[in-house]
């Protein structure tokens, strides 16, 4: 059996029986099968069912939003705004999809030569908790619309969300098995990986999980897209807009209780404005409400599971051992943690080097701008990083020098339907959302008319 169990107070909420190797083998079947007629249908009748999907999500987005708050601790404020973003992802590629995908005419000395973009069958999405529904939709979104098949393996906290987003599509009027949720735990992940009919698969989650699945679909030479988590640093210049920036930096660390693989994890600041900058970024942490995750109010709800609080305890520890200040927060009850801001860390230390999932910051002083570009480059992460700075034209000068899939100048890195969205060094490989998106799990066949 799979558990369900709400963070906040400890309760059972559902129990899930695991699928058997037969009800695997059935699932998988029905997916090949819908996929024959699935891709065939236009983009037109798609984009009808991806809108009511669309409709679907905003119609019952307290129902779906309950139970994220209930599986992993999400304030319910933070986990409908999460429901509309789903529906609008929806809505971005019902009406983007075939132009993404329209083919793509090359001058040759053929009498006519293009690439056409046509779906390649069974995508296998391997998905985490923290937006149990966002993960999962800018995934789905896109396979769909390009005329593939979805099949999910969710995180096992998060079984009643998995179900509600195969729910969501059934509801929409889907075709049976577009889309299927495989009640698995990720044992059964390799099999299915390297079972012929499931064509390429994209994870998100940690390096762990990410290097486990990666390497099977390696050895079965199908594609996988990687979206591994980051260490994003929030980069404060001496020229910027301190009250404006304190703002967007307490957001870019807390929301979501800090469990965002795109929040920014390391705060370096320049030392000139650094104790003008913290002396207001504590004040305004303060402020964040923690509480029951139920309660509207509440901003903090508690981290998704006990063991994930325990081991941002351990970050912190260690990284006090190592030298470092806790000037705010540092204290866990269960799966809460207080946010917490250290400063005086080092790149050597845990709070720096590893990825922090909850609500805990690492504050480092620079001195030359060089020095703050260098810290950045210096974690072994590369999802996004975000500057702040009054000067657009060194802003524009420096974005090169980062390694990072992202930089967001003035602003903190969020993902949107429009834009790329993935990483690069052990962050993974691939993009997810936009046309970069859409373009990953498809054949891109080249057409030569002689
Ligand atoms: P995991 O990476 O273990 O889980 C993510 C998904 O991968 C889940 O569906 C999980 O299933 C599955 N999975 C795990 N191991 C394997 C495997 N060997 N083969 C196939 N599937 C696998 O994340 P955790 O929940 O353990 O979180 C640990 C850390 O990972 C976090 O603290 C954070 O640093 C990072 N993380 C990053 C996320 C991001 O957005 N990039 C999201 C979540 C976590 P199951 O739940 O059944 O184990």
């Amino acid at each position: 059996m799979i558990e369900s169990r709400n963070p906040y107070n400890g309760e059972l909420i559902e129990k899930f029986k695991e699928f058997t190797n037969p009800e695997i083998e059935k699932a998988l079947e029905k997916a090949d099968n819908r996929f024959k007629t699935w891709r065939k249908s236009g983009f037109q009748d798609r984009a009808e069912l991806m809108n009511k999907a669309a409709k679907e999500l905003e119609k019952n987005k307290d129902e779906y939003a309950r139970d994220i708050s209930l599986e992993m601790g999400k304030p319910i404020k933070q986990a409908i705004a999460e429901i509309e973003k789903c529906a609008w992802v929806c809505e971005y590629y019902a009406e983007n999809a075939e132009k993404h995908l329209s083919n793509r005419a090359i001058k040759t000395d053929a009498s006519k030569s293009y690439v056409s973009y046509e779906p390649i069958g069974v995508v296998l999405a391997v998905m985490p908790w923290n937006y149990p529904f966002w993960q999962v939709f800018r995934f789905a979104a896109p396979a769909l619309m390009a005329g593939n098949i979805g099949i999910l393996k969710h995180a096992s906290n998060v079984m009643r969300s998995a179900n509600n987003i195969q729910k969501v599509f059934q509801r929409a009027g889907f075709p049976d098995s577009c889309f299927q949720n495989l009640v698995v735990s990720s044992s059964k992940i390799e099999n299915i990986v390297r079972d012929k009919r499931v064509k390429a698969v994209t994870l998100t989650g940690s390096k762990p999980a990410g290097a486990a699945v990666a390497s099977t679909a390696g050895d079965e030479i199908k594609k996988s897209v990687l979206e591994l988590g980051g260490s994003n640093a929030l980069v404060v210049f001496k020229d910027a807009n301190l009250s404006e920036t304190v703002k967007t930096c307490v957001q870019a660390r807390f929301q979501n209780t800090g469990q965002s693989c795109i929040a920014g994890k390391r705060l370096l600041l320049h030392e000139s404005i650094a104790d003008e900058f913290l002396e207001e970024f504590l004040v305004q942490v303060r402020e964040l409400k923690s509480g029951d995750p139920m309660d509207e109010n509440t901003f903090i709800g508690t981290l998704a599971r006990e063991d994930l609080a325990e081991e941002l305890e351990t970050q912190i520890k260690d990284s006090v051992k190592a030298g470092a200040k806790i000037v705010l927060g540092g204290k866990r009850d269960r799966a809460y943690m207080e946010p917490t801001v250290l400063t005086d860390v080092t790149s050597e230390m845990s709070m720096f080097k590893e990825e922090t999932f909850g609500p805990a910051i690492g504050v480092t002083k620079f001195k030359k701008d060089q020095e703050a570009i260098d810290l950045v480059n210096l974690s072994d992460f590369g999802l996004g990083v975000s500057i702040f700075t009054e000067n657009m034209d060194f802003a524009e000068k420096i974005v090169p020098e980062f390694e990072d899939g992202a930089v967001f100048i003035n602003e903190l890195v969020k993902s949107d339907p429009r834009l790329p969205f993935g990483g690069t060094k052990i962050s993974g490989y691939g993009r997810e959302l936009s046309e970069d998106g859409i373009r990953e799990f498809v054949n891109k066949k080249t057409v030569y008319f002689k």
